[in-house]
Parts: C-alpha cells; sequence; structure tokens
C-alpha cells in the first residue's frame, strides 16, 4: 500500500476542494429532516453528504436508523443539491444496497473496523465498486488494526479509499468523548502519506463547541478533510445530539478555520 499516487486521486483528479468536507446528520431521521439538511449545505463547502441509514449502537435500545429506505432520501439528496452521498457500512447486505442506489462514499464504522471477520466480508462485498471507501480507526487504540482493514479494502481492488481518524474510547476520563491520540493518526500519515486522511471532530469531542478547536488542529497536522456532523435542529436529533452543530455554525467554522494551501 506504500507509496501510491492513486489513492488521492479521487480527491486531486476530481479538483475536490482542500479540505474536503463531508457533513450531514449522525442519523437520517426523516425524508423531510435529510432533504432540509441537505438543501441548508447545498451553498457551502461541502462536497459529500454523510447520514447514517445502519447506525451501530453500542447497547441496545436506542435508535438504530431507519435502513434502507434511507437510501432512496439520499439518492433524493444527490438529484436536488448535487451534494455526494456517503452512508456507513456494516456487512455484506448494507454494501449490496449502497451500491445499488449509487451511494458514492461508503465508510466502515469504528465498531466494525476491529473485526477482521466483518471487514473482510464487506471487502468482498465492494471488489469490483469504484465508489469512495474510508475506513474509520477501530475503537480501541491499535493502529495495526487500522492497518489492516486497510489493507483488506486495499486487497479487494479498491483504490479509491481514505480513513477517518474519529479518536479512540478510554475507561479514563476525559475530556473528549473519544480520546484524539494524535500520535495514532501522525504514525499512520507517515507510514501511508498518500492514503488521505480525514478527521472527525464529532465523534472525538462529543461536544459541539469544542468541534472549531479540534478541526483547526487536524488542518495544522495536514489533514486532507473534515467530517462533521451537522443537523438542523441538533438538540433534538435522535442520535448524538450534543455534538452536532447547525448547518449555519458549520459554514462559520468554515470561514475561522485557517485553512494552509496545499503548496505551503
Ligand atoms: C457515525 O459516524 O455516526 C458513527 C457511528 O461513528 P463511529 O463509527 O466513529 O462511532
Ligand atoms: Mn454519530
Amino acid at each position: 500500500m506504500e507509496n501510491k499516487k492513486e489513492f488521492k486521486s479521487w480527491l486531486e483528479g476530481h479538483n475536490l476542494p482542500h479540505p474536503l468536507v463531508i457533513a450531514g446528520p449522525c442519523s437520517a431521521e426523516t425524508e423531510e429532516q435529510v432533504l432540509k439538511i441537505a438543501h441548508e449545505l447545498k451553498d457551502s463547502d461541502v462536497t459529500y453528504y454523510r447520514a447514517g441509514i445502519w447506525k451501530p449502537r453500542t447497547r441496545p435500545g436506542n435508535f438504530e436508523g431507519v435502513g434502507a429506505i434511507g437510501l432512496k432520501w439520499l439518492q433524493r439528496v444527490k438529484e436536488e443539491t448535487g451534494l455526494l452521498t456517503a452512508t456507513e457500512v456494516a456487512n455484506r447486505n448494507h454494501v449490496e444496497l449502497a451500491l445499488e442506489h449509487d451511494i458514492d462514499m461508503l465508510w466502515i464504522g469504528a465498531r466494525s473496523t476491529v473485526s477482521p471477520f466483518i471487514v473482510q466480508e464487506i471487502a468482498d462485498a465492494l471488489e469490483g465498486t469504484d465508489k469512495v471507501v474510508l475506513i474509520k480507526n477501530p475503537v480501541n487504540p491499535d493502529l495495526a488494526l487500522w492497518i489492516g482493514a486497510v489493507e483488506r479494502i486495499h486487497n479487494a481492488g479498491i483504490n479509491k479509499l481514505g480513513v477517518i481518524h474519529r479518536g479512540f474510547s478510554t475507561y479514563d476520563k476525559s475530556k473528549y468523548r473519544n480520546n484524539p491520540e494524535w500520535q495514532i493518526a501522525v504514525d499512520f500519515q507517515t507510514r501511508f502519506p498518500d492514503i488521505p486522511l480525514i478527521n472527525d471532530p464529532s465523534h472525538i469531542t462529543g461536544k459541539r463547541d469544542m468541534i472549531f478547536d479540534v478541526s483547526q488542529t487536524a488542518l495544522d497536522l495536514n489533514f486532507d478533510g473534515l467530517m462533521i456532523e451537522t443537523h438542523h435542529t441538533p438538540d433534538k436529533a435522535w442520535s448524538d445530539a450534543a455534538q452536532q452543530v447547525t448547518p449555519d455554525t458549520l459554514k462559520q467554522i468554515f470561514k475561522d478555520l485557517r485553512i494552509r494551501k496545499t503548496s505551503d
């Protein structure tokens, strides 16, 4: 996987902006909600619109996602706004449905990256696709497990890939929801400088007022993009309410961030 320039081709070849911005709600809740947020993000820095359809909740009894119907809502987003679409996949069935509905970017969540069996199943289902695949770091601070998941996806012939740094869970008290452990992301970047590295300040912080600072740190460390959960009424969100920002706040964040030109 070392030194393969084509990893960044989906970013650079299509003249995508730097940093790449992926935004949208933690979960698709209703068709109206998905479309409302998308329309509010239409004229912004956002390129990919994210919404979780199948939600991996740590404990049962919470909202677990609307399921496949949400893929149709994402298709409407693309038709009406031109935003590209992204959702999480966690098994073969999810991959097949997402590909059938022409979702542009699929990501593997932190709770799936920890399982080589699941990652391999997803990799097998992805064979032959030219969609973008992003792999979140595993929930636990294990660089080898993260790299192993990327290798499984790459071995399935996927070159349009990238990784998402979403922090690591800890049993200790922390101001973060998931400790960033920046060194792990930097070690990944040092080892694989050609694999796009996206930061997810939403799941790192768990709190909307910390998102700006973590985003700035990521850009200062030369990350290629940001994934930020965005909701029109964050406090009423069905999942991850405390960390979601409004579309207006998102736009303000991008006005205020110091963004280094790639040529700097
Ligand atoms: C998400 O992106 O909504 C999500 C569930 O993230 P993670 O896998 O990082 O917990
Ligand atoms: Mn979330």
